[in-house]
């Protein structure tokens, strides 16, 4: 479960991890009462202004401005809050900014140079273990750091029945080129970053940029937090900062069924039991010339109610040109399935793309008759390739 910047800070704030602090406002008038406020608790005298929105690269996209005075706050805020945000991480459409961040200015002069890092918390599947993923080169896309001096990101690895010890964030400090003030800021910085990773159920941070204040203080200015999705029944507080606004409409419901849906770009929908399976039948459809519309896994339990459930979600995508239903009965048997298919199929009365169903497993042959003597615009494949091979002919 992804956060707004918000969320993710105060989060981290409630684990002693510094942050650029900063109040929510809805509208151009909150904007002012909340920079009065900032002022009043941090003598701040600028203000940034920050699209809350579920995606990163807002400052390139505009969605992050600097006011040097109330005037500024109120009319930045008001163009900012009700735009629809375009960053390199949105799509085409953009995302509605329903609340902006504004925050105080923490890139004030002072006795030395502000300098930005960048610096992620996150497991490494291949180890089985957590990492702190950290570079000099903070407020750019990391991405680029990658691909063009991809040196200048550093690791470390954490021993999940030690924790962080002193010495790894020391190093990290080091290898960021920091010393006195600055460097013992880093360490506790890193020992409190880790610390709320792990007791938060995170299953992501990226700050980006980590800053260094020009007086030597070392802060979150940004906030990119994932929950775990499986931690959040012992999360209950974090669960409820979830913005459905932020989700894609088709997957929230889809989820609410209990159906396992990602909404994809292609015109091919698909209806698999099973992930390892669901991923194949993708794979089978982009062999076959098209691309999938969706990854959805209607888990074992395939009856009419079921497979019309998960119809229903299917055909909410306009793209969505040919269903093919892909179902191993293993548990379940292929006569039930075919069963529930039809009967959704004539249930529904009103679906007009082409289906191609292949069942396999206990009672497949059964299964093949009862939909081949449906009568309905259904059709049935035994193997794998041939289930391709319909899928072909119908798309073109
Ligand atoms: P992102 O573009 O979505 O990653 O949003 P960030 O929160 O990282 O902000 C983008 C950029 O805005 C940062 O990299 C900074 O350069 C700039 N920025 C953020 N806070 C301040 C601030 O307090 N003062 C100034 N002058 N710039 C800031
Ligand atoms: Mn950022």
């Amino acid at each position: 479960m992804n956060l707004h910047e918000y969320q993710g800070k105060e989060i981290l704030a409630s684990f002693g991890v510094r942050i650029q602090r900063g109040v929510v406002a809805h509208n151009a008038k909150e904007a002012v009462d909340a920079a009065k406020q900032l002022t009043a608790e941090t003598g701040t005298g600028w203000h940034v202004i920050k699209a809350q929105v579920h995606a990163g690269g807002r400052g390139k996209g505009g969605g992050v401005k600097l006011a040097k005075n109330l005037k500024e706050v109120e009319e930045i805020a008001g163009n900012i809050i009700g735009m629809n945000l375009i960053t390199p991480q949105t799509s085409a459409e953009g995302k509605k900014v329903h609340q902006v961040l504004v925050a105080e200015d923490v890139y004030y002069p002072g006795d030395s140079e502000t300098s930005e890092f960048y610096m992620s918390v996150l497991l490494n599947r291949g180890t089985g273990r957590n990492m702190i993923m950290y570079s000099t080169e903070g407020g750019m896309d990391i991405e680029e750091v990658a691909e063009s001096t991809p040196h200048l990101i550093f690791t470390e690895e954490i021993d999940p029945a030690a924790g962080l010890l002193p010495f790894q964030a020391r190093k990290i400090a080091f290898n960021l080129g920091l010393s006195g003030t600055a460097f013992k800021e880093m360490t506790k910085f890193v020992a409190s970053l880790y610390k709320a990773y792990v007791e938060s159920d995170s299953s992501m941070f990226e700050i980006n940029p980590v800053l260094k204040t020009s007086d030597d203080k070392i802060m979150a200015v940004d906030a990119k937090v994932s929950i775990d999705d499986n931690a959040l029944y012992r999360r209950k507080q974090y669960a409820e900062m979830r913005d459905l606004r932020e989700e894609n409409a088709i997957e929230v419901e889809a989820g609410a069924l209990g159906l396992n849906y990602v909404d994809l770009d292609g015109n091919v929908g698909c209806m698999v039991n099973g992930a390892g399976l669901a991923m194949a039948t993708m794979d089978l459809i982009k062999m076959a010339g098209g691309e999938p519309a969706n990854f959805l896994d209607v888990g074992g339990t395939a009856d009419a109610k079921r497979v019309e459930e998960a119809f229903r979600i299917i055909l909410k995508d306009p793209e969505v040109k040919a269903i093919l239903i892909n179902i191993f009965g293993g548990i379940v048997r292929c006569d039930r399935v075919a069963q529930g298919i039809v009967d959704a199929y004539t249930n529904m009365g009103n679906i007009k793309v082409p289906i191609i169903v292949r069942l396999q497993g206990t009672n497949a042959e059964l299964a093949k008759e009862i939909i081949d003597n449906s009568g309905l615009d259904v059709q049935s494949a035994v193997q794998f390739q041939e289930a391709a091979d319909k899928v072909k002919a119908v798309l073109s």
